[in-house]
C-alpha cells in the first residue's frame, strides 16, 4: 500500500498530543525487563520471544507471546517479563485495522540478531570491552582545530595491501591492528598507525548503525555504503565477526571507537535518520502508520532525499527518537560527533534541541555536528524553517555545513564530469577567494561553521575527477599523470589552509580512483576498497598532505574559529587575473607573524608584485610546487612569480623560529 490518505487524516501531527517523554524500548534489569512501545493508533499490541535471531540457527525456539497494555494518556503499550531476560529476543506483534497484525522490530533496539530482523534484550555492560571505562573523547577546543578523513569500514581494510589479518578484514576489528603495507615487516604503516602519521586528528565513519542492504548471513561479495538505515541504535552486523550473536557487533564496534581514540583520532558517525531502507514495512510505518514519515497531499510518501521515504522531524515522536538516538551512541559509545546526512531535510528546532542535548554532557558543546545544508523539497508544514545553508544563521556556530563553493571551485562541477575550476585552468579565482574566506560573506556566520572539502564518498574521487576534466577523451585512471598530481597538491594546499573546517575522503592524499566510478554506493568492494600500495605508488603526494597538515597545526589563524582572522588579517590581491594570494596575520597566536598564501590555476607563472601592496622584506617559503611542511624551501621578495599550477605558501623572514 502506497497512497496513505485514507490513514493520514488520524495520524500525522495529531498525534502529537499523546506526545510521551520517558524511555521506549526494552528496559534491561537483571530481575525484569520491561517492553514499551508508543502507538496511541494500535489495536493491540503483543511481545513475541525468540531464543534466536533467525529461523535458521541451531537452537531456534520460539518462546512464546505476551500481551502488553495501552496507557490511554500516552498511547505506550507495555508489559513486564520478569527474570533475567538478557540474550532474548524479540518482535512486537502490532495491530492496525488497515493493516491487520504486522510483526515488526524495536525501533529503539539496542542489539539484535542477523540481518537486524529481530530485537534483543542486552545487557551492555557485556559489551563492553577491557578497559573501555579508561576510553575517553577526543575532543577539539573549536570545530577549526579538526582535520577529517572520511572513511567506510569495509574500504578501509578490504585490501590484503592494508595487512590486516584475514580475519578482521572489513571489519570494525581491522581498526585495532597495528599494521603495515602488505603485512610485511619493516614496510611503511598502514591504517590507524599510517593515520597518525598522516596527522589527521578525526575520522568520519560512514554509516555503522544497522542497514539493510546487505545480507549478514551470506559470505557472498556484497557492497554497499550503507546509507538506508535499518536498525538506527545498534552497529552494522556484516562489519562484526558474528553477526548472529547480537553482543558482537556491539563489542567490536566499542573495540574500534576505543583503538581510534588510543590514537588521539576522534570519531564522528555519518547518521541518516532523513529516510529509511524501507518505507512501507519499516519499524516505523508497522509501529505508527503514517506518523513518523512526510505524506504528499495525495497521500504519496514524500521523496525529497531520493530514496523513498523522507521522516518527519518535525513530529514531536520522531524528533524525541533523533534526540535519544544521537544522546545513546553519545554516551554508550563514547562518539565525538555526528555527521548528519541530508540536513537540510531536518528542522532547525530538532537540529538545536540535539545540539542542546549534547552540550548538556562533559565538554558536550566540543563534540563535532555538522551535516549537508542542502536546500530540498520536502512535504513539510508549511513555514517550518529548515536545516539548510540559507538558514545556518538560525544554528550555533557549533553547528556546521558542507560548503560546496569550495568543493566546485578547486576542482569544477560535481556533477559535469568535463567541467573544470581553478586548479585545472585558473578559472573560479572569485569563488575560490570566496572559498578561502569560509563562505563567511554567504552563508556561513563563522568559520566554524563551514567544512571544506574537495572530495567525499559522493561522486567522483579528487584524483578520478581531475583526470576526467582534464584528459576527457582519454583518462587512463590507472595511470600515474604528473600533471593531475601537481593539480592536486595545489587544490590540497587551498583546501588546508582555507579558513573552515577541512575534510576530504580517506586516500585522496594517495590519488585514490574508483576508475572513474561517480557513484560507488553498491559497486564492487574492489572498486570501493583502498588500495594500500598507493602510500608508495604516490608518497611525494601523500608526504605533500602531511606537510600542509602541519603547517595548519602549526599557525593558529589557519584554524580561527571567529571572524578575527578574515577581518582583520586577510588582505586579498586582488590585482592578479589568474591567481588568489592573501595574507594572514598571527600575530596573537601562532610562532609565525604574517603569512602569504599565493596560489596559481593557470599554466603559466603568475607574477604577484608585493611593494605594491606595502609587503617589503624578505619572504621564506614553506611549501611550493613539489613540497609542503614547515622547514625553509627558499627565499623571496619584491614581485615573487608563482610557477604554473601551484602553490606557494610563505612566512615573513626572520619570524621563523625552527
Ligand atoms: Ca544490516
Amino acid at each position: 500500500m502506497n497512497n496513505y490518505k485514507h490513514i493520514l487524516e488520524n495520524s500525522g501531527i495529531k498525534l502529537d498530543k499523546f506526545y510521551f517523554d520517558g524511555e521506549l524500548g526494552a528496559i534491561y534489569n537483571k530481575g525484569c525487563t520491561e517492553f514499551r512501545l508508543w502507538s496511541p493508533t494500535a489495536t493491540d499490541v503483543k511481545v513475541k520471544f525468540y531464543s534466536t535471531g533467525s529461523d535458521n540457527e541451531l537452537g531456534a525456539k520460539y518462546l512464546g507471546i505476551h500481551q502488553m497494555i495501552k496507557n490511554q494518556d500516552t498511547g505506550v503499550w507495555s508489559y513486564i517479563a520478569a527474570g533475567d531476560l538478557c540474550g532474548i529476543y524479540y518482535t512486537y506483534v502490532v495491530t492496525h485495522p488497515e493493516f491487520g497484525q504486522r510483526e515488526t522490530g524495536d525501533i529503539y533496539a539496542k542489539a539484535a540478531g542477523v540481518n537486524g530482523d529481530r530485537s534483543m534484550v542486552v545487557n551492555l555492560h557485556d559489551t563492553n570491552p577491557e578497559g573501555w571505562e579508561e576510553d575517553k573523547r577526543v575532543l577539539f577546543e573549536h570545530p577549526t582545530d579538526a582535520i577529517i578523513w572520511e572513511v567506510q569500514v569495509r574500504d578501509f581494510s578490504y585490501c590484503e595491501s592494508s595487512g590486516v589479518s584475514e580475519k578482521h578484514r572489513g571489519k570494525f576489528m581491522a581498526f585495532t591492528e597495528h599494521t603495515t603495507l602488505g603485512g610485511k615487516e619493516g614496510a611503511p604503516a598502514t591504517c590507524v598507525d599510517y593515520l597518525k602519521e598522516l596527522g589527521i586528528n578525526c575520522v568520519q565513519i560512514n554509516p555503522f548503525y544497522d542497514f539493510g542492504s546487505v545480507d549478514e548471513a551470506s559470505t557472498e561479495e556484497q557492497y554497499n555504503w550503507g546509507y538506508d538505515p535499518k536498525n538506527y541504535n545498534l552497529p552494522e552486523g556484516s562489519f562484526s565477526t558474528n553477526p548472529f550473536d547480537g553482543k558482537v557487533r556491539i563489542r567490536e564496534c566499542k573495540e574500534m571507537i576505543k583503538a581510534l581514540h588510543k590514537a588521539g583520532i576522534a570519531v564522528v558517525m555519518d547518521v541518516v535518520y532523513n529516510h529509511t531502507y524501507a518505507s512501507h514495512g519499516s519499524w516505523f510505518d508497522i509501529s505508527v502508520p503514517g506518523y513518523y514519515y512526510r505524506y504528499n497531499q495525495d497521500g504519496t510518501w514524500s521523496n525529497g532525499s531520493g530514496c523513498g521515504n523522507d521522516t518527519a522531524s518535525e513530529h514531536k515522536m520522531y524528533r524525541k527518537f533523533m534526540i535519544d538516538s544521537i544522546m545513546y551512541w553519545a554516551k554508550e559509545y563514547h562518539l565525538d560527533g555526528f555527521r548528519f546526512d541530508l540536513m537540510g531535510l531536518h528542522d532547525v528546532e530538532t537540529i538545536m534541541a540535539i545540539r542542546a542535548a549534547l552540550n548538556t554532557l562533559p565538554n558536550g558543546e566540543k563534540m563535532l555536528m555538522y551535516g549537508e545544508a542542502w536546500d530540498m523539497f520536502t512535504a513539510c508544514q508549511p513555514g517550518t524553517i529548515m536545516a539548510n545553508q540559507h538558514n545556518m544563521h538560525h544554528l550555533p556556530d557549533n553547528v556546521g555545513a558542507f560548503c560546496d563553493n569550495i568543493r566546485d571551485a578547486i576542482k569544477g562541477n560535481e556533477f559535469d564530469a568535463g567541467s573544470c575550476g581553478f586548479v585545472q585552468n585558473g578559472s573560479k579565482r572569485n569563488q575560490v577567494f570566496r572559498g578561502v574566506r569560509a563562505d563567511t560573506d554567504f552563508w556561513a556566520r563563522t568559520p566554524s561553521q563551514a567544512v571544506n572539502y574537495c572530495s567525499c564518498h559522493d561522486g567522483r574521487t579528487m584524483y578520478d575527477k581531475l583526470c576526467v576534466s582534464v584528459h576527457h577523451q582519454n583518462p587512463q585512471y590507472e595511470k600515474r599523470h604528473e600533471d593531475i598530481i601537481r593539480m592536486n597538491k595545489l587544490a590540497a594546499a587551498i583546501n588546508l589552509t582555507s579558513q573552515g573546517i577541512p575534510f576530504m575522503v580517506a586516500g585522496e592524499e594517495m590519488a585514490r580512483t574508483k576508475l572513474g566510478e561517480h557513484n560507488s554506493y553498491k559497486s564492487h568492494s574492489k572498486i570501493n576498497r583502498i588500495d594500500w600500495n598507493r602510500i608508495e605508488e604516490y608518497k611525494d603526494l601523500v608526504e605533500y598532505y602531511k606537510g600542509l597538515i602541519k603547517l595548519r597545526k602549526n599557525f593558529a589563524p589557519f584554524r580561527d574559529h571567529t571572524h578575527d582572522t578574515i577581518y582583520k588579517g586577510m588582505w586579498l590581491f586582488t590585482d592578479n587575473p589568474c591567481g588568489v594570494g592573501f595574507t594572514l596575520e598571527g600575530d596573537a597566536y601562532g610562532k609565525w607573524r604574517k603569512m602569504l598564501l599565493l596560489f596559481n590555476g593557470s599554466k603559466e607563472p603568475a607574477c604577484f608584485d608585493l611593494a605594491a601592496h606595502d609587503l617589503k622584506g624578505w619572504w621564506d617559503a614553506l611549501v611550493n610546487a613539489e613540497e609542503a611542511g614547515i622547514e625553509f624551501i627558499g627565499e623571496y621578495s619584491r614581485t615573487i612569480c608563482v610557477p604554473g599550477t601551484s602553490a606557494l605558501i610563505l612566512v615573513e623572514q626572520d619570524e621563523i623560529t625552527p
